[in-house]
């Protein structure tokens, strides 16, 4: 790795790069960034970079708050906004404990990448590949507003999609950092956005999520918009989702692909979506983690509530879109941009992993629409639901050992901290829709 330093210590003095970015993320998936001069380049790559994680949401451990980033090589970006006489580059970074100089067992991208070394002792590499979907809300005097930046609909082409300039130049963006666009379209609502960048392992996908948002909302603020990953921002229409597709790889090969069974589907992807379904609850926590989050997950929105699967059904929880062959691919379909991609990932393949292992059959398939099911049918079919608001999904997290251990304690802890305040400030809190039905009234 010696040599590895110098290529890429070559490369940064090659791209004229002046600033580098060592980026990780806290527990929420906020990136966070120390950015620090071409000079000190040297010493970022060999021994790390040292800063004060007590600060850091989810990191707070005062007694052991010293800690080290090291960039990941693999991720050095150049950011392609910003002045052209010089160029700032990133990393994204693992974060280690400065006094034992093991893994900090609170960085999101350690978790992934444990979950990750679980499923390759069985040989598989954990593909995903999210769609998220976005709004363009104007600002008004510097501030974001919910006001309609268009009045386009599903796949509407300019001059309805005022839009196609910003998301144009946001795709050339996240092209110069590396990304390949796969496709782009209005989506169903004013405004609302759906950008798909090419599946990955799901490290470098975590990574893509993050470096994706944080790009969008460079570029569209550029233009004086305020792009939103919020996951229901406007009662009434469409939420965003960040539909999440996925797929084991062994040898090379398509796991979840077998020619000769029944729809293709091979029996290992058959028991991934069984633990998928499984432990959907427990998931729904940190691939749901807002309070607002719960507002998307009702019926008549495409987004899910029923924890079932299916192939075509938009109404289902695991959905098995069309291609076969190399791209056989099961969606995750709760998954909103709020999430912190890295636990995501990581709870959805550890359970889906227990499938493969305890060979977990899913439920029979629904094909109709759920949410015209009545209560008695859903219940006569078996068909659960996911938890309805933050406080039952936290409550799931926690009596499910599995996607807890997956997590580790340390995690665990400081989402029941999150959690907590979260739920107790919207508890306690008087909402307008409170005084709009109640005020006049008593
Ligand atoms: N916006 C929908 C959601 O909340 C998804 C629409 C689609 O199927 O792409 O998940
Ligand atoms: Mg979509
Ligand atoms: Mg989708």
């Amino acid at each position: 790795s010696g040599d590895a330093t110098s290529v890429m210590l070559e490369r940064i003095e090659q791209d004229n790069v002046r600033f580098l970015h060592l980026q990780f993320t806290d527990l929420i998936g906020m990136p966070k960034n120390v950015a620090i001069p071409v000079k000190q380049a040297e010493k970022a790559l060999t021994s790390g970079i040292g800063f004060d994680g007590s600060s850091i949401e989810g990191f707070v451990r005062i007694e052991e708050s010293d800690m080290v980033l090291k960039p990941d090589l693999s991720t050095y970006t150049l950011l392609p906004w910003g002045p052209r006489e010089y160029t700032v580059a990133r990393f994204m970074c693992d974060v280690y404990k400065a006094s034992s100089g093991k893994p900090f067992e609170g960085d999101p991208r350690h978790v992934l990448r444990v979950a990750m070394e679980d499923a390759a002792r069985d040989g598989y590499i954990f593909n995903t590949g999210p769609e998220l979907e976005f709004f363009l809300f104007r600002m008004v005097d510097g501030r974001p507003t919910t006001l309609f930046q268009d009045v386009g609909g599903y796949f509407d082409l300019a001059p309805t999609d005022l839009a196609e300039d910003v998301r144009r130049e946001i795709i050339i963006a996240l092209t110069e950092m590396g990304f390949e666009i796969e496709a782009s379209h209005h989506e169903v609502a004013e405004s609302q956005h759906e950008i798909d960048f090419k599946y990955s392992d799901a490290l470098h996908t975590a990574d893509n999520v993050i470096t994706f948002k944080f790009a969008v909302k460079t570029m569209a603020l550029m233009r004086g918009l305020h792009a939103s990953f919020m996951a229901k921002p406007i009662y009434g229409i469409c939420g965003s989702g960040m539909h999440t597709n996925c797929s084991l790889e062994k040898d090379g090969v398509n796991a979840f692909y077998d020619p000769d069974a029944p729809r293709q589907l091979s029996e290992t992807c058959m028991h991934f979506i069984g633990g998928l379904l499984k432990h959907a609850k427990a998931i729904t926590r940190v691939a749901n983690p807002t309070i607002n989050s719960y507002k998307r997950l009702v019926p008549g929105y495409e987004a899910p509530c029923y924890i079932s699967w299916s192939a075509g059904n938009r109404s289902a929880l695991v959905r098995v879109p069309t291609p076969r062959g190399n791209s056989t691919r099961v969606e995750f379909r709760s998954p909103d941009p709020t999430c912190n991609p890295y636990l995501t990932f990581a709870a959805m393949l550890t359970a889906g992993m227990e499938g493969v292992r305890e060979r977990i059959e899913p439920p029979a398939s629904i094909d109709k629409n759920i949410y015209h099911m009545t209560l008695e049918e859903r219940a006569g079919a078996g068909i659960e639901t996911l938890p309805g608001d933050l406080y039952a999904a936290h409550q799931a997290l926690l009596a499910d050992d599995l996607i807890c251990r997956a997590l580790g304690p340390h995690v665990v802890e400081a989402l029941t901290s999150v959690a907590e305040a979260e739920w107790e400030s919207y508890r306690t809190t008087v909402h307008p829709w409170e005084l709009d039905r109640y005020l006049a009234t008593y």
